[in-house]
């Protein structure tokens, strides 16, 4: 019997395709590679999950867990092609526990069904992610996302309580607990966070949750240097106010979505979005201290509101850099190279006016933006993905924007993950430690391989562009 007949004797066909438009089109995710898996599977349970990754380790074939497939570094792409277990149809919401501070959720639960679900009570699950639309749980906690508001709530790992994870031969485990507290020997949960995949498979998560705040207030600070912009970051965090999100946008990220989205952002060199949540009175004095503090780093204008439809335009604006930049022209798309460092906060200037040099030094465009006030940067590289010249020359860039934040005390990912376009730039004493929990946990390396500490070679490879 071979691997696909004992998939459907065990799940039944209903749960397992094998035709080639799905084999090509579960080789994509959100990231630049691509690769042809050989069969998808959709569980519906926890016991579905346990069947695949015994049958796929009887036979060493490896298995790729995909969410929503919104991966920005090829993490759900089946690099050595395999088994795709798709968990979007694990997608209930099981437990809110308000009085108990958690909730309890398959993996295919797409981050804004579940808080369209907590507002209800007046609360949320808060790591806020710009693909939270669409993304599921299980992919949150596999590569530890957060976003915007991860300044003053963190991310995805701060509210990991415990998980039930089918780990190979094919095992059902809990772990973590339901309390908010535990003390009890390994965080394994937390191992979790962040692995990728490749350990074993999330197919339930207890998470805890905050109450929302009362109320939000945002100002739009206008530069006309991008080194003032980072300077007015780091002035604000060491006032000692804690905003809910600082995010900063360059001028080739405000024009794209001003293009695209007919936005109306400012016309300048680079705007800083500040929101601050929590009671009215507090918002009051801190955005004044913060205009203040904005001020005198150098912005020309600041506007201040707290209207939910303004408020909302303005973080639309803000989400929609991404896509923005990927229709910038049509010769430059943006790629996801070095594309969501995290530095020290007060190295956000010396880090932003490093690429401003690259980006000179290479004639090549770079947008940065990101979640400055928690020091996480995206850069987006604008190339024709059809030219093979700019993407020998964009893996350059990249090796240096890399120098350039090791040398400033930063990392490789605060956000996004590894998977494959990050792999070469991770530091290497984590590495042996990761691979050893690998071998471990994983003998026959089943479990998403070729990733991260495995991944060798070049990143400029299995690209989707033809
Ligand atoms: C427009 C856009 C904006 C984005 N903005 C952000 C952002 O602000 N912050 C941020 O952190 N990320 C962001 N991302 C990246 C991405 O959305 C996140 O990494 C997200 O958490 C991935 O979730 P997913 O459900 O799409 O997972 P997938 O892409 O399907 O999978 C991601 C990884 O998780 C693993 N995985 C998925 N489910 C499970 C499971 N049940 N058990 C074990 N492993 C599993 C996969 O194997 C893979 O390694 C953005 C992406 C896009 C396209």
């Amino acid at each position: 019997m071979d691997i696909i007949e004992e998939l459907e004797d065990n799940l039944g066909k209903n749960k397992v395709f094998y035709d080639n438009a799905s084999k090509y089109a579960y080789g994509f995710d959100a990231s630049i590679h691509h690769a042809v898996a050989d069969v998808i599977v959709k569980p519906k349970n926890a016991n579905d999950v346990k069947e695949v990754v015994k049958i796929a380790y009887k036979y060493g074939m490896p298995i790729i867990a995909r969410g929503a497939g919104t991966a920005l570094s090829g993490q759900a792409v089946p690099i050595k092609g395999g088994i795709i277990l798709d968990m979007a149809g694990m997608d209930k919401i099981k437990e809110v526990r308000i009085e108990n501070l958690y909730c309890v959720v398959e993996p295919g639960v797409i981050y804004a069904q579940l808080n369209n679900e907590l507002k209800k009570y007046g609360f949320f699950f808060p790591p806020s992610p710009g693909s939270g639309d669409v993304c599921t749980i299980g992919g949150m906690i596999a590569t530890n996302a957060s976003g915007m508001r991860a300044i003053k709530y963190g991310a995805t790992r701060d509210y990991v309580l415990g998980l039930q994870v089918v780990f190979p031969p094919g095992k059902i485990y809990r772990i973590g607990t339901s309390t908010l507290k535990n003390a009890s020997g390994y965080q394994i949960e937390r191992l979790m966070v962040g692995s990728e995949g490749t350990l074993g498979i999330i197919t339930e998560a207890t998470l805890r949750i905050s109450p929302l705040p009362e109320k939000r207030g945002v100002a739009l600070a206008s530069f006309d240097s991008l080194y003032d912009a980072g300077k007015g970051v780091a002035n604000i965090i060491s006032s000692g106010i804690i905003p809910s999100a600082l995010d900063i946008m360059d001028k080739i990220c405000i024009q794209a979505v001003n293009k695209s989205m007919k936005i109306g952002l400012p016309d300048t060199e680079a705007i800083l979005i500040i929101e601050k949540d929590g009671k009215r009175r507090e918002i009051k004095e801190d955005m004044e201290k913060i205009v203040r503090i904005c001020k005198e780093s150098g912005s020309k204008k600041v506007e201040f509101t707290d209207d939910e439809k303004e408020m909302e335009k303005l973080w639309r604006g803000r989400k929609g850099v991404l896509p923005s930049l990927s229709r910038y022209g049509k010769d430059k798309i943006s790629v996801s190279l070095a594309d969501d460092m995290a530095v020290p906060i007060s190295k956000i200037p010396d880090a932003v006016k490093s690429f401003q040099e690259l980006s000179k030094k290479y004639n090549i465009l770079i947008g940065t933006y990101g979640h400055a006030g928690d020091g996480n940067l995206h850069t987006k590289i604008l190339i024709n993905p059809k030219d093979k010249e700019q993407w020998k020359k964009a893996e350059k860039v990249v090796d240096e924007i890399y120098k350039v934040v090791y040398n400033l005390g930063g990392i490789v990912s605060g956000e996004h993950g590894i998977g494959i376009s990050k792999a070469p730039w991770m530091v290497k004493e984590n590495l042996n430690i990761m691979k050893k929990i690998k071998d471990a946990i994983d003998p026959k390396n089943i479990m998403n391989p070729g990733k991260m500490m495995e991944w060798k070679g070049s990143i400029i490879t299995n690209l989707r562009y033809r």
